[in-house]
């Protein structure tokens, strides 16, 4: 059994890797400064004695007593609208949270995952999106913040296995929706959600016509366990490449949730992506024939489940 870290382990994604771990029997530590983190995430995990929690700003400092045999790095804002207001700490996360990271990697001799993103392709110009695809990134725009700190990301990453012999993985992540989301993150998944079961107008972005590929939680957190475990220690792509318009989700969320909400159009924010859809080729080959299992209709159903308790509106 591993011991094992995750940093960002009170957010969206982290907790759901240590519930993974902690399932498989693994020690899991997560850390976390709780800035857009939850400790409600892990409340259920504090009983479990293989689990301990430490509120810690990694951009400050990140060490961790006894050995590590893992590393998985998941801490930093997530949604386009918390990277408009949190932007230095985003590019702090990605930058200087990073190199704790792999450092702390190095003095452990432990293998490091880190999550980089679809981000890293920017407003892509190749679709839909192979690994060896290098990107269309806005290094000034409201998004660069992100994006930019999670390209360097990949570039320390790659600079530590190769300089220092460490012992990495980089998981590209797209679109993931799930129960954990932060209902107010500004994402469109929470922000149809809440809007739909609350009969308030569902707020698209633009025209409509910009296309997104969703991934329900579960499957993302099996293709990174598979990736962690496996020799792959290029960039490999885990997302669900079943691509549709906003204004299609937007209908799907009002149909699946029976709501009487109507569709009001908002502007477009700077930089937002036209199209995304994971290319997963390589993570089939990679990972054992890894792919989504769980159906768009089933993951939203049960999103939309997650929500109306958060909302107080369980039937
Ligand atoms: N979006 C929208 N309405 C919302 C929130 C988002 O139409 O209330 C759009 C957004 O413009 C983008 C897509 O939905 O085209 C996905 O946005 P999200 O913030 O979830 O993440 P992104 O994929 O852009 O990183």
């Amino acid at each position: 059994m591993a011991r094992i870290l995750v940093t960002g382990g009170a957010g969206f994604i982290g907790s759901h890797l240590c519930e993974r771990f902690l399932n498989e029997n693994h020690e899991v530590v997560a850390v976390d400064n709780l800035l857009t983190g939850d400790r409600d995430n892990i409340a259920h995990l504090f009983e479990n004695r293989k689990f301990s929690f430490l509120e810690q700003d990694i951009t400050t400092y990140l060490y961790v007593r006894g050995d590590l045999d893992v590393i998985m790095h998941f801490a930093s804002p997530a949604s386009p609208v918390d990277y408009l207001e949190l932007p230095i700490q985003t590019l702090k996360v990605g930058s200087l949270g990073t190199h704790k990271a792999l450092g702390l990697a190095k003095e452990k001799k432990a293998r490091i995952l880190v999550a980089s993103t679809s981000e890293v392709y920017g407003d892509p110009l190749v679709h839909p999106q192979q690994e060896s695809y290098w990107g269309n990134v806005n290094p000034i725009g409201p998004r660069g913040v992100y994006d930019e700190a999670k390209r360097f990301m990949e570039a320390m990453t790659m600079a530590y296995r190769r300089s220092h012999g460490v012992d990495t993985r980089i998981v590209r992540i797209f679109n993931t929706y799930g129960p954990r989301m932060r209902m107010r993150d500004g994402r469109v998944v929470p922000n149809f959600m809440c809007q739909a079961l609350q009969n308030e107008p569902l707020t698209v972005y633009g025209d409509g016509s910009q296309t997104r590929s969703f991934c329900y939680v579960d499957d993302l957190v099996e293709g990174i366990t598979r990736l962690l475990w496996s020799d792959e220690q290029d960039p490999v792509n885990i997302g669900n490449p079943s691509e549709m318009t906003i204004q299609q989700f937007a209908e799907k969320i009002i149909k699946l949730s029976g709501s009487r909400s109507p569709i009001e159009r908002r502007p477009l924010p700077e930089d937002d992506p036209k199209v995304r859809q994971p290319d997963i080729t390589k993570a089939k080959r990679v990972l054992d024939n890894w792919g989504p299992k769980v159906s768009l209709d089933e993951g939203l159903g049960k999103t939309i489940g997650y929500f109306k308790s958060k909302l107080g509106l369980e039937a």
